[in-house]
């Protein structure tokens, strides 16, 4: 699946549940289930893990139709190398 259809398909099934909840709660909701995904990180359970994974990315996907960003132009700059030095892979110093 592709980041436009993730998204695509977030809006056809959730986007009116995600208007009538707003943005800020669903700002919480993401926020809740990044929160989730640091759990799962320590429990090892690579099931839950991965569930977590695709939740905090759903998530984003029906935050990002509330604010109209086209996730897939908004990560763009990623597509090829560091957007910050130009280089594959990133040779930016560590802070
Ligand atoms: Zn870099």
């Amino acid at each position: 699946m592709e980041i436009r259809e993730l998204q695509s398909s977030m809006a056809r099934l959730y986007v009116e549940r995600d208007r009538a909840r707003g943005r800020d709660a669903t700002f919480r909701w993401l926020t809740e289930e990044v929160g989730e995904l640091a759990k799962a990180m320590r429990t090892g359970d690579r099931a839950n893990l991965e569930h977590e994974f695709g939740d905090v990315l759903a998530w984003l996907a029906s935050l990002a139709n509330l604010e109209g960003i086209d996730l897939e132009t908004a990560v763009a700059r990623y597509a090829a190398t560091c957007p910050r030095c130009s280089d594959a892979p990133c040779d930016c110093p560590f802070p």
